[in-house]
């Protein structure tokens, strides 16, 4: 299927490894030009190359914190008006809530609902005013299933959700659609870290504790990055356009509900 969205630009963040990564490279494949934001520039000008040398789209690397004033305006200063924008920053820490300072709250708060708003904010207008845009929030399927001991992340994911969800309902007239997609388990850098932390804890190697990890997935296997970049490549073509705040989990049927 042709998506419909070659020459479109996207602004990608957390892109240099993993879910934002495999969000970038599809989007490249379909030949979008994409502007990549991460934080170390070694790893993120690597992804870059990789990305220009496979699909030939221009690719443009800035290296930030999107979580920053400072970094948000690096970033909005490369792309000012992308025809997509995928929001991405890394997860809070898992614990237990009696431990969490306010600082602790305000910078999940930060990562994972005010920097997407704030890109949103920046980019929104002007996709309506080109009466097409394409917003795809990376959030959590602790989202739609709380996971105990992540809680800064149901919380501040959930603030995103509902904010999103109003929003959404007021572009979709200009073909502007805003939608999250919600991850279960990705193998992923992010994920062989708290599997690494987990199988130490319970005195287990990391092997063991992958396989235990992939046999509770009905699917027996964690998602890749490619399949999790194609789904968002599909809500940003032009086939999505009726499609608008949605909340898509892609879980290998982890989640154990009708709806
Ligand atoms: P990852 O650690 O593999 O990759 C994260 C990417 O984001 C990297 O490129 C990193 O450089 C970049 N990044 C992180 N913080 C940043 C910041 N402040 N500014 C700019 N770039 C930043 O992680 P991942 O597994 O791809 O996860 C992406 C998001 O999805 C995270 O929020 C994570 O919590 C969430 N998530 C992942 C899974 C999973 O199974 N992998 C499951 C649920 C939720």
């Amino acid at each position: 299927m042709d998506l419909g969205i070659s020459g479109k630009t996207a602004l990608v963040c957390g892109a240099s490894k993993g879910l934002g990564r495999g969000c970038a490279e599809a989007l490249a494949g379909e030949g979008v030009h994409v502007t990549l934001v991460a934080r170390t520039p070694d790893v993120l000008e690597a992804t870059a190359e990789e990305i220009r040398r496979k699909t030939g789209v221009k690719v443009t690397a800035v290296a930030c914190d999107i979580t920053t004033p400072d970094g948000r305006a690096k970033a909005l200063a490369a792309c000012p008006q992308p025809d997509i924008l995928v929001n991405n920053a890394g997860g809070p820490p898992p614990g237990d809530f009696r431990n969490w300072t306010r600082e602790d709250w305000i910078a999940a708060l930060d990562a994972n609902m005010l920097t997407p708003i704030e890109l949103i904010k920046a980019t929104v207008d002007g996709m309506i005013a080109r009466r097409f845009g394409r917003i795809v929030n990376i959030t959590s399927s602790a989202v739609k299933a709380p996971i105990d001991i992540l809680g800064l992340s149901n919380g501040a994911r959930s603030g995103l959700t509902g904010f999103v969800a109003g929003l959404a309902r007021k572009t979709v007239a200009h073909n502007v659609t805003i939608n999250n997609l919600l991850p279960g388990q990705f193998e992923t850098d992010r994920l062989m870290k708290t599997i690494g932390a987990s199988a130490a804890a319970a005195g287990k190697s990391v092997d063991e504790a992958m396989a235990a990890r992939r046999k509770q997935i009905p699917a027996q296997r964690f998602g890749s990055p490619a399949e999790f970049g194609a789904a968002c490549a599909y809500l940003c073509s032009v086939h999505a356009g009726y499609m608008t705040g949605q909340n898509v989990l892609l879980d290998g049927g982890n989640y154990p509900g009708t709806f």
